[in-house]
């Protein structure tokens, strides 16, 4: 007779639940805060925020939220949006956080396609909510949040406090299936339309055990950290579960904080780990120089979203001390994908080798596969010079977008997905992302990578900001015109930039033009908006047409 071998172990379900109650007994005196405009920082402990998120579910389920439901936000980062992020998956519900900078339309499409039950809205962003109110039908209630001093509860509206304040808290969680949902994000539509991701709890279990990792961005118990990523971008890149997870001092950005509330809240509160996109660390930077906060505390910055240039890298390293971790994901990808960090016998590399590293968006995370393939769909060799579309697998990964059947020619036959980034990867397994398949310049038969490009003007010391984008060209196709900002306070001329770039760069890839402009346009989650400037320069005529 056969003994059963296999299979042995607890059949565990991977929830968020799990992190909760252990957090909620090991963590119970570490603090929360968040930032509120013309006031101290709000601070509670975590054994008040776990009180707190019960009395949540609790009020969740006396509003008839029942498993499945979609419960979104529509908030600035703060311990109430913590809340809502445990309270609604833990009862069963599915956080569905919503991007505040939408247009209507967007945000009319995305709450009607998710189905959203109840929108949690901070009370200084419900104006927008407020203008399509009558175009949601399936939104039965919607909460008010008083994020700032002077907020006030229109009239009607039921508001948070006094929600929570009223419910009976709940004693006990249901048990999950850890392939339950237990949140959802639409990508932000950099590229066509919104497309709605739903994270299992067991992917973002196994997420935020690979996120706290040391080799990842080792967030731990003793890290006091600030979330300026909002919380609708990517779940703040998930930080927040994996900062509840370890028990880390967390402080939330609280509403629209500008780069001095920033630099205030690191200098003040010493923190050690916080992320952002590229933008925001140029302008904090500029800040730091001319107004001298001390930022020392930081460990690391993570930084992602967009390439991260590798002069502000060095930057950080050199006048404030501190260590760039250079990140790649997708919304679709819960989003860590890959992380930058020098292998140890790199440690010994010349400056500049380092650097040529770090500027790389980093090697796979442990529980992701990735493969770069041509356009014929074979896989390409890792050797730092094969182009390809990066494609990625792996239990955090999205295996289908919800309800979209049309967005399934993102995922190939053999169950990877397809994430629309072209990139190379090198033989020690670090991946550079060359661009966005549509930002990718095509002039004659050459591709030109408008990162690249982009990260060789910004290196230019009177530059505070570049991007690159193609423009039709009737002989070449498309040529690059570099759209360029100058630092504050200096004036530069496009021939600058021009003798900058010449000798780093192949003669068919220097952009045919340097427009000076006065911003770079933005996403609503801060990256370079290159839709719009692509736009603003279709009728550009090149100068040898
Ligand atoms: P959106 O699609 O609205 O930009 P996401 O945050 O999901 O929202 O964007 C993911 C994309 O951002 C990636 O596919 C990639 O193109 C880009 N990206 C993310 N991190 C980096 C990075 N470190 N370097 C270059 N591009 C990046």
């Amino acid at each position: 007779m056969s003994v059963p071998l296999d299979d042995l172990m607890m059949h565990y379900p991977l929830t968020l639940t799990h992190f909760f109650e252990r957090s909620r007994r090991l963590w119970a005196k570490k603090t929360l805060a968040t930032r509120v405009p013309g006031q101290p920082l709000h601070r509670y402990t975590y054994a008040d925020f776990a009180a707190r998120t019960m009395r949540l579910a609790g009020a969740l389920a006396a509003l008839g939220i029942r498993k499945g439901d979609r419960v979104a936000t529509f908030a600035w980062n703060s311990h109430r949006h913590l809340e809502l992020y445990w309270a609604a998956p833990l009862m069963g519900g599915v956080l569905h956080t919503l991007n505040i900078r939408l247009s209507p339309q967007d945000l009319t499409f995305i709450v009607n396609h998710a189905g959203d039950s109840i929108i949690f809205a901070d009370a200084s962003v419900w104006p927008v909510l407020a203008g399509v109110r009558d175009q949601l039908p399936t939104v039965r209630r919607i909460v008010i949040m008083r994020d700032t001093h002077e907020a006030t509860v229109p009239a009607g509206f039921t508001e948070y406090e006094a929600l929570l304040k009223d419910a009976a808290p709940v004693t006990g969680w249901p048990a999950l299936d850890e392939t339950d949902a237990a949140g959802m994000c639409y990508t932000s539509g950099t590229t066509g339309n919104p497309k709605g991701v739903v994270y299992t709890h067991r992917a973002m279990f196994l997420h935020c055990l690979a996120q706290s990792m040391a080799d990842q961005f080792g967030i731990s118990e003793d890290d006091t950290v600030l979330h300026i990523v909002p919380m609708f971008h990517a779940n703040s890149w998930c930080i927040p579960f994996t900062g509840v997870m370890v028990g880390a001092t967390q402080i939330f950005a609280g509403p629209n904080p500008q780069p001095r509330d920033i630099c205030e809240i690191i200098q003040n509160e010493k923190v050690t780990f916080t992320g952002a996109v590229p933008t925001v660390w140029i302008a904090v930077k500029e800040l730091c120089e001319t107004e001298g906060w001390d930022i020392s505390s930081l460990r690391t910055i993570a930084i992602g979203g967009s390439a991260a240039p590798k002069h502000l890298q060095m930057a950080y390293a050199k006048q404030f001390g501190v260590r760039m971790s250079h990140a790649w994901g997708m919304t679709e990808m819960t989003p860590l994908g890959t992380v930058t960090r020098l292998k140890s016998y790199m440690q010994d590399w010349s400056e500049e080798q380092q650097y040529d590293v770090r500027v790389r968006v980093g090697y796979p995370s442990v529980g992701v596969d990735a493969r770069i393939v041509d356009d014929a769909g074979t896989e390409l060799p890792w050797d730092g010079v094969s182009m390809g579309e990066l494609q990625v697998r792996g239990p955090w990964v999205v295996g289908a977008y919800y309800n979209n059947p049309e967005a399934a020619d993102r995922f190939t036959r053999d169950g990877w997905f397809r994430t629309g980034d072209v990139a190379t990867i090198d033989a020690e397994g670090y991946v550079q992302i060359t661009d966005r398949t549509k930002d990718l310049i095509k002039s004659g038969g050459e591709w030109i990578s408008s990162v690249d490009v982009e990260n060789m003007i910004m290196s230019h010391p009177k530059v505070l900001e570049a991007a690159v984008i193609a423009v039709p060209h009737p002989k070449w196709v498309e040529r690059p015109l570099a759209c360029v900002v100058p630092k504050p306070g200096t004036t530069l001329a496009p021939a600058e930039i021009l003798d900058f770039l010449r000798p780093q760069l192949a003669k068919w890839a220097l952009p045919d033009e340097v427009a000076i402009v006065e911003a770079v346009p933005k996403t609503s989650v801060g990256k370079f908006d290159k839709k719009v400037l692509r736009e603003r320069f279709k009728d550009w005529t090149p100068k040898d047409a």
